[in-house]
């Protein structure tokens, strides 16, 4: 996990530069989704800060994850549904393991990334300058409520 800390400070340097100001809410939405491992929704988000701010809509959150991810400070993971999640924490390609039942998206470690993506360039000729890489499954958690 990167440090919430340096995360919020690039999400909050970038906005400025790019001329946003950085407002209470705005900052509250930083906050959370540069600490955040969960890979919240705009509705996660929106929860954990309504009690804040009361008179803030949810559209404002989805407007300022819409703001950060263009200045590629957050990463989207899309889903057919809509239900789009989101990585503050590490804004850059990454493999992810999600669970088809809570919906719980980790962030796995793979040693083997690096050569999986040399592996792919070298049997397409492409230069690789993304991917995305979820794998899907059963936590278990769930694993241990299905008996
Ligand atoms: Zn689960
Ligand atoms: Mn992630």
């Amino acid at each position: 996990m990167a440090d919430p800390n340096k995360r919020s400070e690039t999400i909050i340097q970038k906005l400025r530069d790019t001329g946003h100001k950085i407002t209470p809410q705005r900052l509250a939405i930083i906050k959370i989704i540069a600490k955040s491992t969960d890979h919240p929704s705009v509705e996660d988000i929106y929860g954990h800060i309504k009690k804040d701010f009361p008179t803030m809509s949810l559209a404002t959150v989805y407007k300022n994850i819409l703001l950060i991810k263009s200045l590629g400070e957050v990463l989207e993971l899309g889903f057919p549904d809509g239900s789009n999640r989101y990585d503050g924490n590490k804004p850059y390609p990454h493999p992810h393991v999600i669970c088809i039942k809570c919906k719980k998206i980790l962030d796995p470690n793979l040693d083997s990334l690096d050569d999986m993506k040399k592996e792919v360039a070298a049997e397409t000729n492409f230069k690789i300058l993304n991917h995305r890489l979820d794998f899907f499954g059963i936590c278990s958690n769930c694993m241990a409520e299905e008996v």
